[in-house]
This record gives C-alpha cells, sequence and structure tokens, in this order.
C-alpha cells in the first residue's frame, strides 16, 4: 500500500477550458493581468491558430522561431526580442516546443505566460524547463516558468494530424504512468493518474477514430493535463530520463518517442510495482497494466521501434551510459547498465515487450 505519510503540492496556474472559447477566454485573461505589452508565441505551423486566439487582444510582438527541445541560441534571441519590446506578457499558442520557448523566457526575465496548448504535451501544466546545449538537453524546475492561466481550447488541437494526436496522446500517457513510480509519487498524485490514464483511454480511440471528434479532443486534452499535473507532482522518472536522452542527444521526435518507449519501461517496471500496475490495469479496464497499453496501442496504430525514429543501435551503449545516471536511485526495479541496454535494444527493435517482465518481481536485486 502506498503511504499515507506525505508531503503534497498541487501546483496553481489557473485553468479555463471550453472548446471554441479561447479568444474569449484570452481576451479576460489580459485584462484580468493588466497586460500592456504582449508577445504571442506560435511556431509557423502554428500562428494561423495563434492569429484566431489573439484575434481580440492588441499583441505587440509575434514570435515564431520555435525549434523543439530550445536550443539555447534560440533562448537567447526570444529573450533579447522581449526585452527590446519591453514585453509584459508571454502568449503561447502551440506544442510543448512553443511553450518551451515562453518557459525559457519567463526563467530568466520573471515575465509571466499564459499558455494555449495545442497538442497534449503537457508542458503548460508544470514548473519544469529544458534547454539544449551542445547536444545534451537540461532540465531544471523553477516556479517562474510555470503559466499563470492555461487555456484549453480542443478546437486548436483539431488541425494535429492523426499521427501526430496519437503520439502526443501517448506522451500524455506517459507523464501518468511514470508518476506513479516517480520520486514523489503519493496517493493524491497517483489519484489524478488513475483518472487522466481512464480519461486518455477513452478519448484517444475517439481521436483516431474521427480526428474531428470535438468530444474526444475534449476528453483527451482534459486527460492531457490531468496528466501533467501528476507528472509534475510526482517528478520525473525512469521513462523521462531515457526519454530525454534520446531526445536531447540523439534528436529523436518527442512526442513519438514516449509512445514508442512507453510498453518497455511499464513491462521493466510493473511486477516491481503492483499497486501502480493494478491502478493503470483498473483505468483501462484490463486484466494487466500491459496488457491495457497494448490494446490501446493497437487500436491507435502506435508507433513500433525506436528504429524508425533514427535511432541505432551504435547509440545504445551512449544512451545507457547518461540515462543510467541520470535515473532515479528509487525506480521500483533496479536499474544496471545490462537490464537497460536489453530495454532498449528491445524497444529499438520493436521486440514484443513482454519479454521484459521480471518473472522474479519485487525480489529480484533483493539482497537477501
Ligand atoms: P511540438 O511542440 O514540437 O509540436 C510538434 C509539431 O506539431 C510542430 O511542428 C508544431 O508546429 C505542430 N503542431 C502543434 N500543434 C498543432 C496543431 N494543433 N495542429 C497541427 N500541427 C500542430 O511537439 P510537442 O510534442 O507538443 O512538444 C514537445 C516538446 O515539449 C519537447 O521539447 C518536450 O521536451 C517539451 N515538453 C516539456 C514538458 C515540460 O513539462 N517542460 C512536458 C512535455 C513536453
Amino acid at each position: 500500500m502506498m503511504s499515507l505519510e506525505f508531503t503534497h503540492t498541487t501546483l496553481p496556474p489557473r485553468v479555463l477550458f471550453g472548446s471554441g472559447r479561447g479568444a474569449e477566454h484570452l481576451e479576460a485573461e489580459v485584462q484580468r493581468l493588466s497586460a500592456q505589452r504582449i508577445m504571442v508565441i506560435a511556431g509557423q505551423q502554428e500562428l494561423e491558430m495563434a492569429r484566431q486566439i489573439a484575434a481580440r487582444i492588441d499583441v505587440a510582438m509575434w514570435h515564431d522561431e520555435v525549434v523543439m527541445h530550445v536550443p539555447v541560441e534560440v533562448a537567447e534571441r526570444a529573450r533579447a526580442a522581449a526585452q527590446e519590446h519591453g514585453i509584459d506578457l508571454l502568449v503561447s499558442v502551440g506544442g510543448g516546443s512553443t511553450t518551451g520557448l515562453a518557459k525559457a523566457i519567463a526563467l530568466t526575465s520573471g515575465i509571466p505566460i499564459v499558455a494555449v496548448p495545442t497538442t497534449y504535451a503537457g508542458s503548460e501544466a508544470t514548473d519544469v524547463w529544458g534547454l539544449t546545449e551542445n547536444a545534451r538537453k537540461t532540465t531544471g524546475v523553477d516556479r517562474r516558468v510555470l503559466p499563470q492561466t492555461v487555456i484549453y481550447d480542443a478546437q486548436l488541437t483539431v488541425s494535429m494530424p492523426a499521427e501526430l494526436s496519437v503520439a502526443s496522446g501517448l506522451n500524455a500517457l506517459a507523464h501518468c504512468i511514470d508518476a506513479l513510480w516517480a520520486p514523489r509519487a503519493d496517493p493524491i498524485n497517483a489519484a489524478l493518474a488513475g483518472e487522466a490514464i481512464r480519461a486518455l483511454g477513452q478519448g484517444l480511440p475517439a481521436v483516431a477514430a474521427d480526428g474531428e471528434d470535438v468530444d474526444g479532443r475534449d476528453r483527451t486534452l482534459y486527460g492531457a493535463y490531468l496528466a501533467a499535473v501528476s507528472f509534475a507532482s510526482a517528478g520525473s522518472a525512469m521513462h523521462h530520463k531515457i526519454c530525454h536522452v534520446l531526445g536531447g542527444t540523439f534528436d529523436l521526435p518527442h512526442a513519438p518517442t514516449h509512445a514508442t518507449l512507453l510498453p518497455y519501461v511499464l513491462a521493466f517496471n510493473m511486477s516491481h510495482a503492483p499497486e501502480a500496475a493494478d491502478r493503470i490495469a483498473a483505468a483501462f479496464g484490463s486484466s494487466t497494466a500491459l496488457e491495457g497499453l497494448q490494446q490501446l496501442r493497437r487500436v491507435l496504430d502506435a508507433p513500433q521501434r525506436l528504429s524508425d525514429l533514427g535511432f541505432t543501435a551504435e547509440g545504445i551503449p551512449e544512451a545507457v551510459e547518461i540515462a543510467l545516471a541520470a535515473n532515479p536511485a528509487d525506480n521500483p526495479r533496479p536499474v544496471t547498465q545490462e537490464n537497460l541496454s536489453e530495454l532498449l535494444t528491445a524497444a529499438l527493435n520493436g521486440d514484443d515487450p513482454h519479454t521484459l517482465v521480471s518473472a522474479t518481481g519485487a525480489t529480484e536485486g533483493d539482497p537477501s
């Protein structure tokens, strides 16, 4: 049983949820925050959505240089632009990369953020920032990067192509599954994670069947938010540590990497984390946690192999070395160079994740 002695933090952003109400909500937030000099950050593909959402506000400047994993030089240019224009509010309209750039500016300037997410990445609900320099992604936690307000409008996610919708939704699922064995896992963030898994398990098949199903989009966005809240509260665990290496050092795309790796980390940990596994299975309504995830992945036609994303066997030793050093010491199953290499090899080739389930369960690594 999870201990009932714990210290829990729930992060405080204001959340406005409403399909088709993004522009109205943004106008109200700009007034509430008395913002005068607004910088709207949106990548090239997100610019049209940003123009719609910002239709009712005065924009001092538009910034569209957005790059995944926020290279330091991209952050520096955006920081300089914000300073030069005397910006007092950052409005990010886009996926996690766009939110990440707003966070990079807030980190050094303290300028508040109103985040309008258009994917299921969930960065808007966390106080985690990430920057990449010399092929190493560094992440940190700082309250200055937590958006003041998050505006969720499911209409903005309708334009995501099916492949991105699936990968991004599974990225959200990785947040809540990894949260269950993360360093600060507690009964409150575990309850949020369970509800997130349930909502994503319902919403994503509807989105995959019909990308214009706004009810499915709403449920998925709700699940993605809860998933990010549970992740922000519980902390980063084994799955995220490996994905940061694959993204930061090997430049693999964020969401598809999470989507591909997740069943391998779940298979690796589940016999050592029976309470988490039971919660995941119950949320999916399946016999086991892995079966629930794999059934969903089959319905979604989810990505299968890291090799399809550009990873190669030559990269495994370096990935293992960096991920092993970053991995939380209290991961449910002891992580070694050997078993992490096995995990990455299986994920590289798209092998059946069941091969990673430990038959010895929680006794493995136990010196007694
Ligand atoms: P992304 O933001 O790079 O977006 C992927 C692509 O989809 C981009 O080309 C983007 O322009 C496009 N796009 C976004 N919304 C769209 C829409 N509605 N319709 C059509 N196209 C759309 O990818 P992502 O997966 O959202 O975010 C990944 C980044 O976010 C990574 O750098 C990751 O590390 C970071 N992240 C950070 C946290 C955190 O807590 N700090 C959490 C999750 C992700």
